[in-house]
């Protein structure tokens, strides 16, 4: 995180707990007690600049309250920094291993999901439907809005698993949608950010919606299967980038090992399009 960035978290979250106007010689106080030292002039200044982006209003001369954009900004900044979080750990924590579970989980849901997609075309209630279509909405708006999208995304899967009315089906999907896979589904999810995917994964999802909707069940599984493939395909490509993950003997093994998906592997789908 930039000290920029930290400054304005700081500021905005002083502002947010203040019980009235803040000024600058009290924002000084705390951001030394972060170990961030500015003048008074300086810290001004730097309220100034947050009145002119519409995140702070001046009280007079009492100093100056939150706006309401000033909150929407405070609650990207806290998402941002818990993302941050996230991938740090990730990357210090993140194995070949683990990596490798979450292709092995990608692989069983991409022999469930496409199924299911093709059930629920079939059967889905036009309640179901109109849920499915918005959660996908939702997913959208949240990954536009740059807000936490990680938990509509799944509600997705989980909805069109349980619109195929299909209980082997929704049983398999909800063991690979499960809550306790959470580090997985977060590894992926800090993936796809990395490589700027999860807007792409976001109309993907609009694309079984649609099918879904119109009850075109090949289609519907047609882009479920593609859907996860790119999921798949993400995945493999940051397992290649990342040095670290190079060097390790099991990806060696596992790279020399071609029995991931016998046939139509991603692979195999990449060299010939
Ligand atoms: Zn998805």
């Amino acid at each position: 995180v930039s000290d920029q960035t930290r400054i304005e978290h700081i500021a905005l979250e002083t502002l947010a707990c203040a019980d009235g106007p803040l000024g600058a010689s009290r924002l000084v106080e705390v951001l030394s007690q972060h170990d961030i030292d500015l003048s008074e002039a300086t810290a001004g200044r730097y309220l100034r600049s947050l009145d002119r982006r519409g995140l702070t209003r001046p009280i007079g001369k009492l100093g100056r309250l939150l706006t309401e954009e000033g909150r929407t900004r405070l609650k990207q900044l806290e998402i941002l920094q818990r993302q941050g979080e996230q991938s740090a750990l990730l990357v210090g924590a993140a194995t070949p291993v683990d990596v490798d579970e979450l292709i092995d989980l990608l692989y069983v849901r991409r022999a469930v999901e496409p199924e299911a997609a093709r059930h629920a075309a079939l059967r889905a209630t036009d309640q179901e439907r109109d849920a499915i279509r918005a959660v996908a909405d939702s997913h959208i708006h949240h990954v536009m809005g740059g807000t936490d999208h990680a938990e509509a995304a799944i509600d997705f899967h989980r909805l069109v698993a349980r619109a195929s009315h299909n209980k082997m089906l929704t049983a398999v999907a909800s063991l690979t949608l499960d809550p306790s896979n959470n580090p997985l589904s977060t590894l992926l999810d800090v993936i796809s950010i990395e490589a700027g995917a999860h807007f792409a994964f976001a109309h993907e999802h609009r694309d079984i919606v649609e099918a879904i909707i119109a009850r075109q069940p090949h289609r519907a599984e047609v882009a479920m299967r593609e859907h996860v493939d790119d999921l798949i395909r993400v995945v493999q490509e940051y397992r290649k980038r990342v040095p670290l993950l190079e060097t390790s003997m099991a990806i060696t093994m596992v790279d020399q090992m071609p029995a991931f998906a016998p046939e139509a592997s991603v692979d195999s789908r990449l060299v010939s399009p």
